[in-house]
């Protein structure tokens, strides 16, 4: 319980299941305003907070894994998007926010990972 307690994700273990289609989810982050410049050329519109605005999103690719995946790590992890450094699925499990209990639920590693104590 170490890295629970200290609210440590456990990222040698990690599958990369939060980079992974989960519940229904069609995109994998949403870029703040100031990323779409540095995303240019890999994200997509799409409409996500208002029907009248235009915001960018990075995609899946076919089999479902964040286009930035690169096997179980994120290919651009120095540089990755502000939401993606923001997420922390210690936290999430420790809060068990209704938003994100598709991802705690459907995860086949982190529940069995962090409620074994890791
Ligand atoms: S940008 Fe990187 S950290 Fe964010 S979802 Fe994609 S692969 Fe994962």
């Amino acid at each position: 319980m170490k890295d629970l307690k200290l609210r440590q994700p456990p990222c040698d273990q990690c599958q990369a299941y939060c980079c992974r289609r989960h519940a229904n989810k069609e995109f994998s982050v949403v870029l703040d305003r100031d990323e779409h410049e540095r995303f240019r050329g890999i994200a997509v519109p799409a409409s996500i907070y208002s029907a009248d605005q235009t915001d960018r999103v990075i995609p899946y690719d076919n089999e479902g894994n964040c286009v930035l995946l690169s096997g179980r790590t994120c290919s651009v992890h120095e540089h990755k998007p502000r939401l993606c450094r923001k997420f922390s699925c210690v936290n999430l499990y420790i809060c068990r926010s209704r938003e994100h209990d598709d991802l705690l639920d459907e995860c086949p590693d982190l529940l069995q990972l962090l409620e074994k104590g890791v």
